[in-house]
């Protein structure tokens, strides 16, 4: 392998890529030709492999950041900062703007590359490149508007003190993300950081950071200036260096509450500002006057898009008894015709797992749990061409034990749960029976039972008789074992800013 083309310059559809260690005030950095560093395949010894999900092939090396690496892009963008953070909400308003049309423009090879490293369906993968786009939209607006910039004046009781309450930016925003909905999770987290005036170092999970790679180069393209927006690449122990560097203000994590934890407890050092965005285990509820061909389409889509690779994911279906059966034949149906291949097959609904280590995690899951005494219902099929790829039939487990860790634990991955109920109170208590709180879906066509099931269920955002609808306007987060915090709306912009004050009295 003489030459390997970086990202930026693929040679041709054949050749693998390599992912620069770390780009750094908009300037890639090989660790590669660092004597001693050099692996027989000529990328850095230390490099893993990016694989096509759908394939198993490896498409690409990605470079890992050493410790010193991690300190220069957090003092890149320490020092960007001030400058950043002195510009006016309109003028990032404008790059914020330019970027989501850079989006927009690039759909198609963005879309293309998250069908490469995820297996994602073409239509996933589309959604997610518009997901991105919107978020960038919004919170361009948001800054053009300015309002939410404005310092505001306080009514008090004393008329001789004036009070303001105004915001600034945090400051250095260290981002971390997982690999399940890359395109997305960034953008939910770059765009309020630029709109704050934080600058930011983002580390993509080390399974997908290629399409990180393309939207920091778009982010470049717009023009936003160097030392803004910095990338680190590698696994857990190069989010942990970020995580406990002095001169990162602000913590946003979206992955698992086990590294969640462990995140928090290294925030705590230094008093970091944090936001958590982590698992869930969601319900999704059909009651007896629900309409059950739409309850097959919303537990369908909770449950297996992505396959099944949602921290929304509603895996836990809870069916009236009155509409029981009616619901598990038309489900069983609906899931056997679930086309899971890679993204050319034609009518694919579901890609592959990310990884072969996701899918013999998930599969490991379901044979403890079915051990343990749950039973497979019934599961989909895989296309032929599936036999390279890392795919997994859909699997649906009926009435599983209270206890069984398919009923109890994040398994992310295409495994779904029913269980039936007999008054709306057992199926709210046995939604709420979890340490999660992220998401909730609720089937019934009576307006005052949505109302109770919304003030009842623990979740933070219930969906009524609606897929999982996400708009950049509606934040984002959960309760309990799912999160701190919220990410998009306004909340989602404060959460990049400190909340300041004045009180003055100057006659
Ligand atoms: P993960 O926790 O293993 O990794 C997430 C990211 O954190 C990766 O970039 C990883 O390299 C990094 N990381 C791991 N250990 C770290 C540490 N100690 N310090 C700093 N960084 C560390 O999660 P995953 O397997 O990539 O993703 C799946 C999990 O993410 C699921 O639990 C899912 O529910 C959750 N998730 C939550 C949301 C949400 O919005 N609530 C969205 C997507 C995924």
């Amino acid at each position: 392998m003489a030459t390997i083309p970086t990202i930026a310059t693929p040679a041709a559809d054949t050749d693998v890529f390599v992912l620069p260690a770390a780009t750094i005030a908009g300037t890639p950095v090989r660790t590669h030709g660092a004597e001693g560093t050099q692996g027989a395949n000529g990328v850095a010894h230390d490099a893993t492999p990016i694989f096509n999900a759908s394939t198993g092939a490896t498409i690409g090396w990605q470079e890992h950041a050493s410790a010193a690496l991690v300190d220069a892009a957090v003092r890149s963008a320490h020092g960007a900062l001030a400058s950043w953070r002195g510009t006016t909400p309109v003028a990032r308003g404008k790059l914020l703007k330019k970027i989501a049309e850079l989006i927009e423009a690039d759909r198609a090879r963005l879309a293309a590359m998250q069908m490469q490293v995820s297996g994602k369906p073409p239509l996933e993968a589309d959604i997610d490149v518009g997901d991105a786009a919107a978020t960038f939209n919004y919170y361009g607006d948001l800054c053009l508007d300015e309002k939410a910039f404005a310092p505001e004046t306080l009514a008090l009781p004393d008329d001789a003190v004036t009070g303001e309450r105004f915001y600034e930016a945090v400051g250095v925003a260290a981002l971390i993300v997982p690999w399940n909905f890359p395109m997305v999770t960034t953008a939910w987290k770059i765009a309020p950081a630029l709109a704050a005036g934080c600058t930011v170092v983002l580390k993509p999970s080390e399974i997908t950071s290629p399409v990180e790679h393309l939207l920091a180069e778009i982010i470049s393209e717009a023009g936003v200036p160097e030392g803004v927006v910095n990338l680190v690449n590698g696994g857990g122990e190069v989010g942990a260096l970020l995580t406990a560097h002095p001169l990162v203000d602000k913590i946003s994590f979206t992955g698992s509450t086990a590294s969640g934890t462990k995140v928090m407890q290294a925030a705590a050092q230094d008093m970091k500002r944090l936001t958590l965005e982590l698992g869930g285990k969601s319900a999704l509820i059909v009651r007896a006057d629900a309409d059950v061909e739409r309850a097959v389409t919303l537990a369908v889509g909770g449950a297996f898009t992505n396959a099944g690779q949602m921290c929304s994911a509603t895996a836990r279906i809870l069916v009236h008894d009155d509409v029981y059966r009616k619901f598990m034949a038309a489900f069983e149906t609906a899931v056997r015709a679930i086309v899971v291949g890679p993204p050319q097959s034609a009518n694919v609904a579901m890609g592959p797992l990310v990884c072969a280590a996701q899918r013999s995690r998930v599969q490991a899951l379901v044979e403890q749990g079915v051990q343990a005494g749950a039973s497979v219902a019934f599961s989909g099929s895989l296309e032929t061409a599936c036999a390279d790829g890392f795919f997994m039939a859909p699997v649906v487990i009926a009435e599983p034990p209270a206890d069984n860790l398919l009923w109890t634990d994040e398994v992310f991955g295409p495994v779904a749960c029913v269980k039936s109920f007999r008054t709306d109170e057992e199926a709210i208590a046995l939604a709420n029976d979890t340490r999660y709180g992220l998401v909730a879906t609720v089937v019934t066509a009576d307006r005052e039972a949505a109302r109770r099931y919304k003030a009842q269920l623990r979740a933070g955002l219930v969906w009524i008789n609606t897929p999982q609808l996400i708009f950049p306007q509606v934040c984002w987060g959960g309760l309990g074992l799912s999160g701190i915090g919220r990410e998009l709306g306004l909340a989602g912009l404060r959460s990049y800013q400190e909340l300041r004050h004045a009180l003055a009295d100057i006659g």
